[in-house]
């Protein structure tokens, strides 16, 4: 549709956790060549804590609703993810505000989301964070956003794809990849691994 119910922002969470579910194995992975192997694992324990929050609670708005996701995330989930994750969704709820949420609104609460990670995390583009994932699928949303959430969130997926995929060569400069120097570069990023995942449920669920 054009705007955004409250439903559809549980859908896609609901939807993540499971994707997340099914993909820990491959986080892990991804997480135990350049990192300490838990990203799947940080990410199942937070987005099943989410789902929990979900069925224990009423939202009236997405507002409401993500405030508690980015809590519960950040409570649950030790590690970098955590609260790298929860601030993306206190600051995306926090934008959304009481109207009826089209592409636009959508495309401002997702930059404020990053500018979050951003905030808390120091990463720029090329350091081999999940910002590399972000940052061109923001781009790549606001041009599409003018054709609708649809092509906009589809958009947004393919260029974080783009951008996880090209980060794949680079040395990390944060996080505990960077621990790793030089070895780091020729393995994909588990975060900005996750953060695609994230994209490409939107794409499925809001649209
Ligand atoms: P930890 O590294 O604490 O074990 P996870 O394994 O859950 O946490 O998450 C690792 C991911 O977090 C990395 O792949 C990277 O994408 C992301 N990350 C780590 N540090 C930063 C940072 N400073 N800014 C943005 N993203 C980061
Ligand atoms: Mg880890
Ligand atoms: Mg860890």
């Amino acid at each position: 549709g054009d705007t955004i119910e409250v439903a559809q922002f549980s859908d896609w969470m609901r939807r993540y956790a499971g994707v997340i579910h099914e993909n820990a194995a491959m986080l892990t992975e991804l997480d135990s060549a350049i990192g300490d192997a838990d990203h799947g694992s940080n990410m199942d324990r937070g987005m099943s804590a989410v789902v929990a929050a979900l069925e224990a609670g009423e939202f009236a708005s997405g507002a409401d609703l993500f405030k508690k996701i980015g809590m519960t995330l950040v409570s649950s989930v030790g590690g970098a993810s955590g609260p790298l994750y929860g601030t993306f969704f206190l600051r995306f709820g926090g934008k959304l505000g009481d109207g009826p949420v089209d592409a636009q609104a959508l495309g401002v609460a997702l930059r404020a989301g990053v500018e979050g990670i951003v905030q808390r995390g120091k990463a720029e583009v090329g350091d081999k964070t999940m910002i590399d994932a972000w940052a061109p699928a923001l781009e790549a949303y606001d041009a599409a956003a003018p054709d609708g959430l649809d092509a906009a969130l589809r958009a947004a997926a393919e260029a974080g794809a783009g951008g996880r995929d090209a980060a794949t060569p680079l040395v990390a400069r944060k996080g505990r990849a960077s621990y790793l120097g030089e070895r780091s570069a020729g393995h994909q990023d588990p975060g900005a691994t996750s953060s695609v995942l994230l994209l490409e449920a939107a794409a499925a669920t809001l649209a």
